[in-house]
């Protein structure tokens, strides 16, 4: 049985390219990986497919009722069996509803035993509060879930939202939090802000990888940090993050913040930015 992880996170906050540099980095060390797209958007393979977009599998059953499953799986970098769920057009129904319908397509047809993979990994837009968003948590589809959040206050709102949904279902075989991905993680100071909230919700960080010019440059040429840039060390953190995640063995109920909790809490990291910057207008400078 192959290991279903989820990567959960605010929107544009960088799920997609962290999931497919992950997903390039196992399937580059041997791993069957099956990257499993669960954004309307159905763009979350793109740099796993130079650039190029797959039809989702909500597009092919509004083409025809009865699907191939085996047609909405389509070969990446290494490998890689990319598959988009989709969904409805913007304002029409639930988009959650695509994750359902795909999922169950490819269940129904057995793919995911026809393929025989290692890992399968979920790359989800939103933070559970919509009901088709929470199924991988909900239904125990994938068995860990890991956040991508930056150090932003709104990233970790939504991080925090995340961790009450996968309380929530944590004792109905819902799945349970390996940890934090902490993205754009460029200075000591927000490493502490993200290490704080990480240490006050009970929750390992299981990479801190920093914003970095080669992604940006390796996204524009359609594709992966991993195959554009394979001897970069930001290659190098993604493999690393890619080791941890496969390796991963037990995950945790997260202990969340309430609204208040989590207002008071960054209330006291902004006075303490208002601190650092005064001893830091006060430190003298050479000329
Ligand atoms: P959405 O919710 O829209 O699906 P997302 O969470 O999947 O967004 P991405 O598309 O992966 O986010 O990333 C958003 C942008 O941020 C992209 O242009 C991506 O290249 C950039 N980005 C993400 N992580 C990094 C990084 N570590 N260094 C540089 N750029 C990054
Ligand atoms: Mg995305």
């Amino acid at each position: 049985k192959p290991k279903q992880i989820a990567i959960y996170g605010k929107g544009g906050i960088g799920k997609s390219t962290t999931t497919s540099n992950i997903s390039a980095a196992l399937a580059e060390s041997g791993l069957k990986v099956m990257q499993f797209g669960c954004d309307p958007k159905a763009d979350s393979t793109n740099t796993l497919r130079g650039g190029e977009y797959i039809p989702s599998v909500l597009d092919l059953l509004a083409e025809k009722r009865r699907v191939n499953a085996h047609d909405a799986v389509f070969k990446g970098f290494a490998g890689i069996y990319c598959v988009e769920a989709g969904g409805p057009a913007p304002g029409v129904g639930c988009a959650g509803r695509g994750i359902i319908t795909a999922v169950e397509l490819l269940k129904q047809q057995r793919v995911f035993e026809d393929l025989d993979l290692d890992v399968v990994i979920y790359d989800v837009l939103g933070d559970v509060v919509c009901g088709g968003f929470a199924v991988p948590v909900r239904e125990g589809i994938a068995e860990h879930v890991f956040t991508v959040s930056s150090a932003d206050f709104m990233a970790i709102y939504a991080a925090n939202n995340l961790f009450r949904g996968i309380e929530k279902f944590s004792n109905s075989g819902g799945a349970l939090l390996g940890g934090i991905i902490a993205n754009s993680i460029n200075t000591d100071f927000q490493r502490e802000i993200i290490e704080d909230f990480a240490h006050r919700t009970s929750t390992p960080i299981v990479q801190y990888v920093p914003r970095s010019l080669t992604v940006t440059q390796a996204e524009l040429s359609g594709k992966t940090t991993i195959e554009a840039a394979p001897d970069s060390e930001q290659a190098d953190v993604y493999r690393a993050l890619a080791r941890t995640i496969a390796g991963h063995e037990v995950s945790k109920a997260p202990t969340p913040l309430s609204q208040t909790e989590l207002r008071e809490w960054s209330a006291r990291w902004a006075e303490h930015i208002v601190r650092l910057e005064r001893s830091e207008r006060a430190r003298p400078r050479a000329v």
